[in-house]
């Protein structure tokens, strides 16, 4: 199939796009990678009569170093961050995760902004900022403001933007020295969607754990680090601290989830 005709604006500045969205009442959309746009034009899932293409606005390219952490424009390709074009402030978990989404094609032009727009509960950035607590800048008609990605993301595709909002930036806190991470993906294939996420960020006295991958939002659980270090979870405790979450799932469903947080856990402890 084809995408239905629609007009094609390519703005320089973030004001411009927001211009351009205000009242089309749903009937604009806006473009960053098109990696997921794209598939879902063409399957007309999705019938704009006008698309916002974000590739030319500078603003969204932006890193802006902060004294608790890196802003990531919104515009910033997956490849970027494993690559290490932008700087690393997550101790290497981020340009980790990064190299394994999808496919090198998919990660030149998939963009972070447009990964946690469309909030498919399967994105890697979803668990992966979960975990590191990072927070979304949002522009809209009102200004900007910064709001944590935990409670933005309210379920399978569904987040807490306005339609004449945009996300700018991704701001992602500073791992301390001797913070420890571990993520783990559970998928058939290399490339494919996860089954089940599991992403773990111990710093400090902070342990977070995220089951990411579920049918709605990912399932976050913060405990106290030394818990975890002193005694890892077992797999009935981590399914007892995901139904406690809020994860509901078979026994296929929930044993999946535990055995990815479990990995994952593992791997920060080793680390
Ligand atoms: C074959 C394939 C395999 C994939 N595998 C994985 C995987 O393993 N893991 C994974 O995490 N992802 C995977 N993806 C998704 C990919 O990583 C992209 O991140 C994702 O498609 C969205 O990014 P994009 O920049 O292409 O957004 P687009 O496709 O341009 O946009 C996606 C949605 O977000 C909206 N949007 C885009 N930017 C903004 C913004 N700044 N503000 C507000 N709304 C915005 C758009 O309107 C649209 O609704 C895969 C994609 C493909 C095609």
């Amino acid at each position: 199939m084809k995408p239905v005709d629609f007009e094609l604006a390519r703005p320089a500045t973030i004001a411009e796009a927001l211009a351009l969205i205000a009242g089309s009442d749903g009937s604009a959309k806006l473009m960053a990678g098109g990696q997921t746009l794209g598939p879902m034009l063409n399957l007309r899932f999705v019938q704009p009569e006008l698309i916002v293409d974000l590739s030319r606005i500078a603003e969204l390219a932006r890193v802006e170093e902060r004294s608790d952490g890196i802003l990531l424009g919104a515009c910033t390709p997956h490849a970027a961050i494993e690559d290490g074009r932008v700087r690393d402030v997550t101790g290497g978990m981020m340009p980790r995760v990064a190299s394994r989404i999808a496919y090198r094609a998919v990660r030149t032009r998939g963009t972070i902004g447009g990964s946690i727009a469309h909030a498919d509960p399967a994105a890697d950035w979803l668990s992966c900022l979960s975990a590191l607590g990072a927070r979304i800048s949002i522009s809209g008609p009102g200004g900007r403001r910064e709001t944590p990605l935990v409670g933005f993301v309210k379920g399978a595709l569904e987040t807490g933007l306005g339609s004449d909002q945009m996300i700018d930036g991704v701001m992602i806190p500073r791992l301390g020295p001797k913070a420890r991470w571990g993520y783990h993906k559970i998928c058939r294939k290399t490339g494919e969607f996860a089954e089940a996420i599991g992403a773990v960020v111990i710093d400090g006295d902070a342990c977070s754990i995220v089951a990411g991958a579920t049918s709605g939002r990912p399932a976050v659980i913060e405990v106290p680090a030394a818990e975890v270090l002193a005694r890892p979870p077992g797999r009935q405790d981590v399914i007892a601290m995901l139904r406690a979450a809020g994860l509901e799932g078979d026994e296929y469903e929930m044993s999946i989830h535990a055995a990815a947080v479990r990995r994952a856990i593992g791997e920060a402890i080793a680390a």
